[in-house]
């Protein structure tokens, strides 16, 4: 509600004050972030689906934003990254992400996949493909290590510019997937138009697995379309040993969740990169 004459405050919302006042708070402190080294990545375990954690190979990480602020301690990507977001910092930031990202993969002993998360002003505004392949270069990455994950949203307003951008991505080497699939809108038609190499499953789906058919049907559907479309599927998530099952047993080729590992420091999946030190 705005205000008409001065002093009179028609309404008054202390709540919202307060979250816009925290907002440009945060904003300000992002900014010195990275500077400050409060910014950090988690790595979350990539595996394929097999029948038993076991039986499930980790084959690559997720590489996630964390932000240890001095005073709230840990800040959620899902509060930071929107604000970075809206006020240009994300450009500095997912630079930033993507060259720790690369450097970190290309350290690892053994050869593992590695995919990082694009923003969306990261993706239509910035020079991505001009970044990434002087980010590959400077690191050394085998660019089919590399995985670009973007939502469908992404790809909304310039469907020209967007299809371009990709197809100059998959010629650099490195591979796309398409986020959150089945959250937004408009997915299958972005399904048919961009060439991506893998869906991620959205985790909505995968946690009503077993309690209702619905979400099971779907789930098969998007395999079936994914695979149809020459496209690798990785459901997002996944918790419980019944859930990793039952994407086995549809075909689903990947999984990530809890399950199979937290997002935690690298040092703690040493083993996994072929590291003989824990840290
Ligand atoms: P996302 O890309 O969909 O990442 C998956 C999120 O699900 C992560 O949350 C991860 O910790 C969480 N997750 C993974 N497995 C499970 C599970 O089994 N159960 C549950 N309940 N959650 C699980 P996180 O790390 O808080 O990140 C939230 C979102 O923030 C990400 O969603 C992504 O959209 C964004 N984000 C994170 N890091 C980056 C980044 O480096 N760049 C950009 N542009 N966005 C990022
Ligand atoms: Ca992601
Ligand atoms: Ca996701
Ligand atoms: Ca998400």
């Amino acid at each position: 509600a705005k205000q008409k004459s001065r002093g009179t405050i028609s309404l008054y919302q202390p709540e919202m004050d307060q979250q816009i006042r925290d907002r440009r708070v945060l904003h300000q402190d992002l900014s010195m972030a990275i500077r400050n080294g409060e910014l950090s990545l988690a790595f979350q375990p990539q595996a394929i689906a097999g029948h038993s954690v076991a039986e499930s190979e980790i084959i690559g990480f997720e590489a996630l934003a964390r932000w240890q602020h001095p005073v709230r301690g840990q800040v959620s990507p899902a509060e930071f990254i929107p604000i970075a977001e809206e006020s240009g910092l994300i450009v500095e930031m997912g630079e930033w992400i993507l060259r720790q990202v690369c450097r970190e993969a290309a350290s690892w002993p053994k050869p593992l996949q590695v995919a990082v998360n694009l923003s969306p002003a990261q993706f239509m505004h910035g020079d991505v493909v001009g970044l990434v392949h002087s980010i590959l270069l400077e690191t050394g990455l085998a660019p089919g290590r590399l995985e670009l994950e973007i939502t469908e949203g992404v790809l909304i307003g310039d469907f020209d510019r967007g299809l371009a951008l990709l197809r100059r991505l998959k010629a650099l080497g490195v591979r796309i997937s398409m986020d959150d699939f089945g959250s937004g809108y408009s997915s299958l038609s972005y399904l048919q138009a961009f060439p991506f190499d893998k869906i991620k499953i959205d985790r909505a789906f995968v946690i009503n697995l077993g309690r209702n058919p619905q979400s099971a049907a779907i789930v098969r559907a998007v395999i079936d379309l994914g695979h149809g479309l020459e496209m690798s599927i990785i459901a997002e998530g996944v918790e419980t040993l019944d859930q990793l099952t039952f994407l086995a047993k549809e075909g689903c080729d990947g999984v990530q969740g809890y399950l199979l590992g937290k997002p935690l420091p690298i040092g703690q999946y040493a083993g996994l990169v072929g590291r003989a030190e824990t840290m």
